[in-house]
């Protein structure tokens, strides 16, 4: 064959420094198209040999190899696939890709967002200018008796062909690294590139570096050791779930995301009608509640990786979990722009959600044990999607745990069950377990028992279960005085109301302060003096201020509403409402003393308060020896 000269047929003036400018900031995307171009030819001679319309001459160890030269800064791609005749070069290289350059142009001239677009306009190839000045072509078709063919081009609209060099069927594509594709001169870019888009193509990559000194042992002999594919390529995902094992399962998910810690379960998604899906969810093991934000689901087309967590195909909330998702159906190559007005993959989302929603129903009812065990690690989670998204919650609404202050786990169903004739449609809750142990153990006492309901999803997470279920009330245990803690009270109403009037009298006073809500009750415990109580509906109102200024807060805005609750049958409380009128150091005292440990069994006491706590401590206790 004669050296041919040509000009790729493209009316543009020239398409390189558009590719290098548009696609820049995703140039280590070359990599993944060059191998999947080069596994697509191994894809389609291994078809056509089992058509019986190729002899593959025994050679089927299909496989990439890449090569880097740092000395000569070339990067080869090699595959023994299928192969190209000088005609398809023609047609495949010459015009067909450089017609996809043609819309390319016409579509995103003008257009910011070119965002993983190469593909979809049969760009793959030429993304190697992105990196390279010079790029070969060396290949020799499958076809009997096919001569190989060179090209070679500059990066501008010139190409030369000629004779090529290879004698086994397949294609090696050599990128001259450019200024552009210094970084890929390392061999760590090139593996890890390879890692993060390659690692389940359907055919071994292997990586070498041409020019690398061999490892030598401490004898000086060369150590030889058998090359290692870079990939995976039967993934776990794409295996019928009745034959993976759990080990397979947890292994695939150690590798896959080089998380250490075991995932608490899966789910393996496998669908080929009405579209075909495969992936594999898993729920990882949060160690702290800000490892929430971590997840990472893998978005694969046909074992090609295509980006992390892609909003649109994936709903938000499931992007706290990780995992792999392979859809041959999803177009490779589009702008998330397209994504989202595609009806295709919200069918996709929703069957992603439902799949879940199903697996925690069929271990809530097969594994209950089970799924305690995993609800507080899950139900940060199980929350946020509940909130995020309806259907998710309608299918998850009769699950949803709640963690009892006795370690049990009910539904909400079964809370107000366990309560019958104590509780109308009440749920109490704890947001600090410590903190609030002595509301807790009031009511204990009574036989009611507290959820538990800590994680800074929860208040938002309340909220959404009171508006879907209008009837049903959360209370944090210090936001009244349940009756079942109180005993039937003797006192007349217009003693009372004396009562009260004395209590806030001495309490203003000692406390030194403007106003002082006071309630005066019989309750049937008598350890406690005192206690702290702020309407559910005030300390909410205050907490969602505080949240959404900022800092910015300013509490007289919203007075706080805290009511002191004195416990009538206490000795302490009985001696204050007798020495009422006195005055005296010791009524001070004791008043203030009171105060604080309710205080203190409600909030943290604020430092100033806390000083005079221990001080006025150690002088009660010194008078205790005088
Ligand atoms: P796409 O892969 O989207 O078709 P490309 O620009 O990547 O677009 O490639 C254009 C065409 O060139 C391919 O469709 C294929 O026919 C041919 N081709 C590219 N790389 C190879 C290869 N390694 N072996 C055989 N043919 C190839």
């Amino acid at each position: 064959m004669s050296t041919e000269k040509g000009s790729l047929s493209i009316h543009s003036e020239n398409i390189f420094p558009i590719i290098k400018k548009w696609l820049y900031s995703d140039h280590d995307i070359f990599i993944r198209e060059l191998i999947s171009n080069a596994c697509d030819a191994i894809t389609k001679v291994k078809r056509l040999s089992s058509l019986g319309e190729a002899d593959l001459g025994g050679k089927t160890d299909f496989q990439v190899k890449v090569i880097l030269d740092t000395t000569a800064r070339t990067l080869k791609f090699i595959d023994n696939g299928i192969g190209m005749t000088d005609e398809e070069v023609k047609k495949y290289i010459n015009q067909i890709a450089f017609s996809g350059a043609e819309d390319f142009i016409k579509t995103y001239k003008d257009k910011g967002d070119i965002d993983q677009i190469i593909g979809h306009f049969g760009l793959g190839f030429y993304s190697a200018f992105m990196v390279a000045d010079v790029v070969e072509i060396d290949t020799l078709s499958y076809r009997q008796g096919a001569a190989g063919v060179k090209w070679h081009c500059d990066g501008g609209t010139e190409f030369e062909m000629g004779e090529g060099s290879r004698r086994d069927r397949g294609t090696e594509i050599t990128l001259h690294l450019g200024p552009d594709g210094e970084t890929f001169l390392s061999e760590y870019t090139v593996r890890s590139t390879i890692e993060k888009y390659c690692s389940f193509m359907p055919y071994p990559i292997y990586f070498e570096v041409a020019d690398k000194e061999p490892e030598k042992d401490k004898d000086g002999n060369i150590i030889i050791s058998e090359p290692e594919a870079l990939n995976d390529v039967l993934p776990l995902y794409l295996k019928q779930p009745s034959a993976c094992t759990d080990e397979e399962y947890k292994e695939f998910y150690r590798k896959t995301f080089r998380d250490f810690q075991e995932p608490l379960f899966w789910i393996h998604l496998n669908m080929d009608y009405p579209f075909n899906l495969k992936g594999i969810l898993y729920f990882p093991k949060l160690s702290t509640e800000f490892d929430t934000i971590e997840g990472r689901i893998k978005l694969y087309n046909s074992q090609v990786f295509v980006a992390d967590n892609i909003k649109e195909v994936i709903p938000e909330f499931l992007l706290l979990l990780k995992g792999v998702i392979d859809c041959p159906d999803l177009p490779l190559n589009v702008s998330r722009s397209f994504l989202q007005n595609d009806g295709f993959t919200k069918k996709i989302s929703d069957y992603i959600t439902k799949k879940v929603a199903d697996k925690l129903n069929g271990l809530f009812k097969t594994d209950r044990e089970g799924f305690e065990k995993f609800w507080d690690d899950i139900s940060p989670f199980i929350k946020y999607g509940s909130i995020k998204d309806d259907k998710f919650y309608e299918k998850v609404e009769s699950i949803l745990l709640y963690k009892t202050t006795d370690e049990k786990h009910v539904t909400i169903q079964e809370y107000l069950e366990n309560h019958t004739g104590k509780l109308e449609k009440q749920v109490y809750y704890v947001s600090d377990p410590v903190q609030q142990a002595q509301y807790v153990g009031l009511l204990k006492e009574h036989g009611v028992e507290a959820v538990i309901l800590d994680h800074s999803i929860d208040s938002a997470f309340i909220s959404h279960i009171e508006a879907k279920k209008n009837d049903i009330h959360f209370k944090r245990v210090d936001s009244d005085i349940s009756d079942l803690m109180k005993e039937q009270d003797q006192t007349d109403e217009e003693t009372g109301k004396t009562e009260v009037e004395s209590m806030i009298k001495v309490f203003k006073r000692a406390l030194g302060k403007e106003d002082c809500k006071v309630q005066l009750e019989s309750l049937k415990s008598e350890d406690v003096a005192g206690m702290i109580i702020l309407g559910e509906d005030n300390r909410r109102m205050q907490e969602m201020m505080k949240r959404y200024s900022m800092g910015g807060f300013n509490p007289g805005m919203f007075p706080s509403e805290e009511t002191l609750v004195l416990n009538r049958k206490h000795p302490l409380i009985k001696y204050i409402l007798g020495h009422a009128n006195e005055e005296t150091e010791l009524l001070d005292l004791i008043a203030q003393q009171v105060y604080d440990l309710a205080v203190l069994s409600h909030k943290p006491l604020a430092p100033e308060a806390m000083t005079k706590f221990i001080k006025r401590s150690n002088e009660l206790m010194k008078k205790m020896i005088s």
